[in-house]
């Protein structure tokens, strides 16, 4: 049905910084970085502190997927987050203001930007924040199949969520 490979959308706190998690408690196979992407430059503010597992660089490339980044990191995934993970540069979905779609009527932000932006093609989107409302307004919305799935940021990607990732494109019977 589609001769080219579905896209991951990819976020990064909550998936790959599971800044949930308890601060004395970094989940197991995390390493801690100090960062300071935009709007955090100001020397009185402490860095940001951003908890990755270099486990999950090869882990994504190995997908059957397109990596994009769907973050409000934006273009600063590249700059701080893909080194760490020994991913290359990823295209960046530019939200302009983030939460300059928000409503009320519990559809995350993201997800209308995420409709247009996909333009039908088969995308999996991966965030802590997806709800059912997003559920069924991509359904409503998008009309190739996509899957949102949603990732603990308490915990980060598991095996299980890759799992889930490595067998959805021929299930659903896309490419890949
Ligand atoms: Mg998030």
């Amino acid at each position: 049905m589609h001769d080219v490979r579905p896209v991951l959308l990819l976020d990064v706190d909550g998936p790959l910084n599971p800044y949930a998690a308890k601060p004395k408690r970094r989940p197991a196979g995390y390493t801690t970085h100090r960062m300071r992407p935009e709007g955090w430059d100001d020397p009185r503010l402490r860095p940001l502190r951003v908890w990755l597992n270099p486990g999950h660089g090869p882990a994504l490339l190995a997908l059957p997927y397109d990596l994009v980044w769907a973050t409000t990191w934006r273009h600063d995934a590249n700059t701080w987050i893909a080194p760490r993970l020994g991913l290359p540069r990823l295209p960046v979905i530019d939200w302009g203001e983030p939460h300059s779609a928000a409503r009320d009527d519990g559809v995350h932000w993201k997800t209308r930007h995420l409709v247009e932006w996909a333009a039908g093609r088969v995308f999996a989107w991966v965030d802590d924040e997806i709800g059912e409302a997003d559920r069924a307004f991509m359904a409503a919305h998008h009309p190739g199949p996509a899957l949102l799935h949603r990732v603990d940021p308490r915990v980060g990607l598991l095996p299980d969520d890759f799992a889930v990732l490595a067998d959805w494109p021929r299930e659903a019977g896309g490419a890949g």
